[in-house]
């Protein structure tokens, strides 16, 4: 029963990414029949007690991981991000007042752009000139004290840079956190709104976490369409249509392993020392790997680098995708290597990484 004879490559996807053994595992043992039901999690109806109490489990579990205060809702809903893109200021902008946006990246560009089809939106800071290779130092923000929320985007999954300490504003504020969502602990308090898809960190494609502090649900306007209403989904619990069920019990699973290691703290000591373990074997190669975020900026999820040429690009994926180091062709537009360790990856897989690192740069280099 157990998938250790079965091939596992070391799955540096960016997204969706690696799950835990033991979720998936555990996903194949109830596939026939959850918890006696005789069913599959597929096959439940969402309104039967089976799945409200998967949904129910689910949210409180996440409540418990990132300490989520009596004042927040928790939402899951569908879309992805991206429809967060466009929820968030149709919900919270109104007319009046203009939203800030931080733009660290391709992510945090399409949140603005998509805010601008709402209402006013306006740039707090941008890093494109460099290349998003940085994220800004407090002192650099250029925050409208008015603004509706500030938006930023905790990691940049496609440059490979990270904020691990908020931005501090007056105003509401908002993260994508897509990326970096349940890989450390964060502080719920000092945020409005916390939105992430399940499907690098936390599960599978489908379901998106939603965390919004309830005073900010008195700003939705009363003529939005019904599935893009915050008030809504909030009161009817996620269940106002056929949520995505599978998806959210997958979430589930990944919830509990990460309490059965030891929460958050733990998966972030783990993050930490495998990111570190790749830094290193960039800044051990005297240049032949070149790093693109500013060693400051540097994200745990998503390490991002170059090699000499772009042919030398190519042989490195090709070579290391034989060798069972899987995903690590960079992102379209900004090419180059991206090893993406998010939660589920096992220490082993950064050690492999690194020391295949350590190979083609004295075979190549
Ligand atoms: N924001 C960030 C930071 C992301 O990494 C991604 C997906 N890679 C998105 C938004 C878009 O997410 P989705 O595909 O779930 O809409």
């Amino acid at each position: 029963m157990v998938a250790t004879e079965v091939k596992r490559v070391h799955n540096f996807s960016a997204g969706p990414g690696v799950l835990p053994v033991p979720v998936l595992e555990q996903a194949q043992a109830e596939m026939l029949s959850w918890h006696d039901t005789g069913m599959s999690v597929m096959e439940m109806s969402h309104r039967s007690a089976a799945f409200e109490e998967i949904i129910h489990t689910a949210e409180v579990d996440l409540r418990q991981l990132l300490n989520i205060p009596n004042n927040y809702k928790v939402i899951f809903l569908q879309g992805g991000a991206s429809l967060q893109f466009a929820m968030l200021p149709m919900n919270l902008l109104g007319q009046v007042q203009s939203a800030d946006y931080i733009l660290t990246g391709e992510w945090s560009q399409k949140a603005y752009k998509e805010a601008k089809k709402f209402g006013q939106a306006r740039v707090a800071f941008s890093s494109e000139a460099s290349g998003f290779n940085r994220v800004p130092a407090q002192a650099e923000l250029q925050l409208d004290p008015k603004a509706a929320y500030t938006h930023f985007t905790s990691n940049n999954t496609i440059y490979g840079t990270e904020w691990l300490t908020e931005p501090m504003v007056s105003t509401p504020l908002v993260c994508d956190a897509s990326s970096d969502i349940m890989s450390r602990p964060l502080d719920i308090n000092k945020y409005g709104l916390l939105y992430g898809g399940a499907q690098k960190n936390a599960g599978a494609a489908g379901a998106t976490m939603v965390v919004i502090r309830e005073d900010l649900l008195e700003r939705v306007p009363a003529n939005l369409a019904t599935m893009l209403d915050y008030k809504l989904q909030a009161e009817k619990k996620s269940l106002y249509n056929t949520p995505p069920t599978y998806s959210i019990y997958i979430m589930g699973l990944v919830l509990k392993w990460l309490q059965s290691i030891g929460g958050l703290p733990e998966i972030e000591r783990r993050n930490i020392q495998k990111s570190d373990i790749v830094y290193q074997a960039i800044d051990r190669s005297g240049g032949f790997y070149r790093g693109h975020a500013e060693p400051t900026s540097r994200s745990r999820m998503n390490v991002t680098f170059k090699l000499p040429n772009e042919d030398l690009d190519k042989k490195f994926a090709k070579q290391s995708t034989s060798l069972g180091l899987d995903g690590l062709k960079g992102y379209r537009t900004v090419g180059g290597i991206r090893a993406s360790l998010y939660n589920a990856l096992p220490l082993e897989a950064a050690q492999a990484l690194a020391a295949f690192m350590d190979d083609f740069r004295r075979n190549n280099g």
